[in-house]
């Protein structure tokens, strides 16, 4: 379950770009998700400049990273923009926001430790959110199911603070990012 990981990060998805009309001098945008800004960045046909804030309880950092595009060309036609990761220089879909803005090999490089501690409690989490997270189900109770959902609640709290705590020691992450249904915000 390394999705869970990577959630604590904004992920930067290079397919946002794909349609876009990127002109050949860098120009101003904003990146954003639902209401909040993320980043501002430079945009062009080479790559983009992002600029963002890490915020933590020792102060805050600013981060600027360049990331370079690169282009395929597929059989079907068209033609495919990836990312080359700023760290290992690999092509990639997907970038994280921390720190470094660096994609998903190169995120749990770094820290090893967080990352099996942090699936192995995931594992139990998993099952049961898997049995609710639709809603109820017709035969469950409801009894069942309020239980169930407080369980998972109170397990995505406690088992994402330590993980977030040391995130945020280390300045990578800045508020708290659980989804929704885990009581984060
Ligand atoms: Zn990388």
């Amino acid at each position: 379950m390394t999705k869970e990981l990577t959630s604590a990060y904004p992920a930067l998805r290079a397919s946002l770009f794909q349609k876009m009309d990127l002109p050949e001098e860098f120009k101003p945008a904003t990146l954003s998700e639902g209401r909040r800004i993320l980043a501002s960045m430079s945009v062009a046909r080479r790559g983009l400049s992002l600029a963002y804030r890490v915020t933590d309880g020792g102060g805050s950092s600013d981060v600027n990273e360049f990331i370079n595009f690169d282009w395929t060309f597929p059989q079907y036609g068209g033609r495919r923009v990836w990312f080359l990761c700023p760290r290992c220089g690999r092509r990639r879909g997907v970038l994280y926001m921390g720190r470094r803005v660096v994609c998903r090999e190169c995120l749990n490089l770094a820290y090893p430790c967080e990352q099996s501690r942090f699936d192995k409690g995931w594992a139990l989490h998993g099952r049961w959110l898997s049995r609710i997270k639709d809603g109820k189900p017709k035969r469950m109770r409801w009894r069942t199911y309020d239980n169930l959902s407080a369980k998972v609640a109170r397990r995505a709290v406690s088992r994402m603070q330590p993980f977030l705590a040391s995130m945020r020691r280390r300045g990578l992450v800045g508020q708290t990012t659980l989804p929704d249904y885990m009581g984060g915000g």
